[in-house]
């Protein structure tokens, strides 16, 4: 995979024939504090140099593009919309920047249902973001945290439940991470000259769970499988060489890991 383009809220990278873009949603700042020390753990105190203010810590929100040959755009994850703070919801300025119409979106691929993932269907000033839309690639499992937002309701009809394993595009299927939420999934590309994970919300705060990655988030909804799942995936993706591109890894999210010591170190792509 290499580096096509970069701008201060838009990365660009091509793998085969396929076009790969990071977008910045923009950023949220969370409490220190969220972050344990392993399932049904106190908490961890990161290092100050972790932190965005002593008992702050900032979170990335970045969205995934692929284009490729004959597909129309699939969107992994669509950012928070104006649902919540003003540092967020800020995709469709990271697309006019990256010089992408929204209306060449025809798939959202939803990792889970929280609202930094998929509020953003709706612009900040209302709008429906992505004019072109046939499909909301879902989890089967969830469905009904969608069905639970009545401001979405408009978007029902499109909804396309997947499970662990299933296509949604040649080279492109559908992974089941789970842990963090009700239908966790990711969605993995392969290129044919790259294998790339998009793994969601498999990390939080990743200054601290690549190197020790039995530290929990307190959102998860179930921390031992959360844990587990991260465990497993960072040893397949250094196992294989697969390229990571998470959601809240620091901008622009997408990076390779080796061992290092007990745990990992992210190689970031750019
Ligand atoms: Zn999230």
């Amino acid at each position: 995979m290499i580096v096509a383009s970069q701008s201060a809220n838009a990365l660009s990278c091509t793998s085969g024939s396929w076009k790969i873009w990071s977008l910045s949603d923009g950023h949220v700042d969370m409490p220190a504090d969220l972050l344990r020390r392993g399932p049904g753990l106190g908490k961890y105190t990161l290092p100050e140099s972790s932190r965005q203010e002593p008992s702050l810590v900032r979170l990335s929100v970045n969205c995934f593009l692929l284009e490729g040959a004959g597909n129309s755009g699939v969107l992994i994850d669509c950012g928070a919309g104006g649902q919540w703070e003003p540092s967020l919801g800020h995709l469709d300025s990271a697309m006019a920047e990256a010089g992408i119409d929204p209306s060449s979106i025809g798939v959202v691929a939803l990792t889970h249902t929280h609202l930094d993932h998929l509020n953003g269907l709706i612009t900040r000033d209302g709008r429906v973001a992505f004019a072109n839309l046939s499909r909301i690639v879902i989890a089967h499992d969830a469905v009904a945290g969608f069905v639970d937002q009545p401001h979405l309701e408009r978007f029902r009809h499109l909804l396309a439940p997947v499970r662990d394993g299933d296509q949604l595009a040649d080279h492109l299927a559908a992974l089941s991470i789970p842990g963090h939420a009700p239908g966790h999934m990711a969605y993995v590309l392969d290129s044919g000259e790259d294998r790339i994970l998009f793994c969601g919300d498999v990390f939080h705060v990743p200054a601290a769970q690549f190197a020790r990655p039995e530290l929990t988030w307190a959102y998860d909804l179930d921390q031992s499988i959360a844990c587990a799942t991260r465990i497993n995936l960072l040893r397949e993706a250094s196992n294989t060489r697969a390229w990571l591109a998470g959601a809240h890894m620091a901008k622009p999210g997408i990076g390779r890991v080796v061992e290092e010591g007990s745990g990992y170190t992210l190689l970031p792509i750019a």
